[in-house]
């Protein structure tokens, strides 16, 4: 496995490429959105992932991730973004990322992130147009496709509207969504039910999810608000 490794911040490049090495994955390092470029026309985007940092010198990690996909490789990119920047993963996400990480990050987390879309890349479930959504430290993927949620590889048992309103939540992780926003997204419209409803669709998700090890199955409650994926 060959990673590709674009982040300006030496320390933390170094850091990063320690634990692929680790891993006993191949890390190549770039650092600015130059550099990342070459490197990957100069080796046929021979990478079998990249982890992309949002801010760099030169080209942004947006531009990058865009370039690439105009390239029409579907090669799984993890974005590096801030903490605040909410927009920033919306904008990263849009321009073909497949996942991300906020800074400052615990290299573990990166890792199972790194380890989560190298399994999805080799299960032979890889289409151009895959739509899967990895969330939750990395240990749940939402396979639109198959409507499925699996956690550590495994199914998880969920109605349509369970599955519906959790990849609701996870299409914008960190934001926050009332009850009413949930309902309108994830069941539509029509849906002719109380907002207390997804009060219950919650419950019952938090529960299911809970057993990967997460005492709110990542689903926290904004009081007062409604419920926010946590990442
Ligand atoms: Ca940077």
């Amino acid at each position: 496995m060959r990673i590709l490794i674009v982040e300006d911040e030496k320390l933390i490049s170094d850091a990063i490429a320690a634990y692929v090495a680790r891993e006993k994955y191949e890390a190549v390092c770039a650092y600015d959105g130059e550099q990342a470029l070459e490197i990957w026309d100069a080796e046929s985007g021979n990478f079998d992932l990249i982890v992309l940092d949002l801010m760099l010198p030169k080209i942004s990690g947006q531009e990058i991730c865009r370039r690439i996909r105009e390239k029409n490789s579907s090669v799984p990119i993890i974005m590096l973004t801030a903490r605040s920047g909410e927009s920033d993963v919306v904008e990263g996400l849009d321009a073909g990322a497949n996942d991300y990480v906020t800074k400052p990050f615990s290299p573990r987390v990166l890792m199972a992130r790194i380890r989560a879309q190298l399994r999805l890349q080799n299960s032979g479930n890889v289409r151009k147009n895959f739509t899967s959504t990895i969330c939750c430290d990395g240990r749940v993927e939402i396979d639109s496709e198959r409507v499925e949620i699996r956690k550590d590889g495994v199914p998880v048992q969920v109605t349509k509207s369970e599955f519906l309103i959790f990849s609701t939540l996870a299409s914008r992780p960190i934001r926050t969504w009332s009850r009413e926003e949930i309902i309108r997204s994830a069941l539509g419209d029509d849906y002719e039910g109380f907002d207390r409803t997804v009060d219950t669709y919650i419950k019952n998700l938090r529960k299911k999810l809970a057993e990967a090890g997460h005492e709110n199955g990542w689903i926290s409650t904004v009081h007062g608000f409604g419920y926010r994926l946590d990442s």
